[in-house]
């Protein structure tokens, strides 16, 4: 299931964090309930908005402490700087999306969370006006990645990237079987 919410976690002081948190945990919950299902793991994602540096394990740590306390088991995923940047890693998938998107020389094996803007380089310099890169083609990008099944070998870095993986490989191997045993 997914819950879409515009609230804010990484800038939020701690008091308001914690509210914030215990509020995402009651709308998850309440979710569950209404889909008659149970409540396994959590991941929240956000994107960091800024270029990976030292704010990028700080902010990640203080926000996964606090989701990890309201909700039992849960995952917060911090793009850096912003989901674009994970997009730049899979240049075959890009292609794949859209015949002309072509991703530049300079963008290839870089660590892309060091690149300042990569929605901007989407969408400048990935894609053309004869078909624009928009905010809503992410999802298929990364539908084609797992398609080429390119996602553990992408063409560059972006530590926030390898935290998902490792992330998605301790839910799926701690969090999840968890609940499908019988009680
Ligand atoms: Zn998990």
């Amino acid at each position: 299931m997914e819950i879409s919410d515009a609230v804010r976690l990484r800038d939020a002081s701690a008091g308001t964090l914690a509210a914030r948190a215990e509020t995402l945990a009651r709308k998850a919950r309440a979710r569950a309930v209404r889909e008659n299902a149970s409540l396994g793991c959590v991941f929240v994602h956000e994107d960091l908005d800024g270029a990976d540096g030292d704010i990028y394990p700080v902010t990640r740590e203080r926000v996964r402490a606090a989701l990890t306390k309201a909700l039992n088991s849960a995952h917060y995923v911090l793009s850096v700087a912003e989901v674009e940047a994970w997009l730049l890693l899979f240049p075959d998938a890009l292609t794949k999306t859209v015949s002309s998107w072509q991703l530049p020389q300079q963008y290839r094996n870089r660590d892309t969370g060091t690149l300042i803007d990569p929605k901007k380089i989407m969408k400048n310099s990935v894609s053309s006006p004869a078909r624009r890169y928009r905010e809503s083609d992410a999802a298929e990008v990364v539908a084609r990645a797992i398609a080429l099944n390119c996602l553990d070998t992408p063409s560059g870095s972006n530590r926030s990237w390898s935290q998902l993986r490792a992330d998605a490989t301790e839910c799926g191997g701690h969090h999840i079987p968890q609940m499908r045993r019988p009680s």
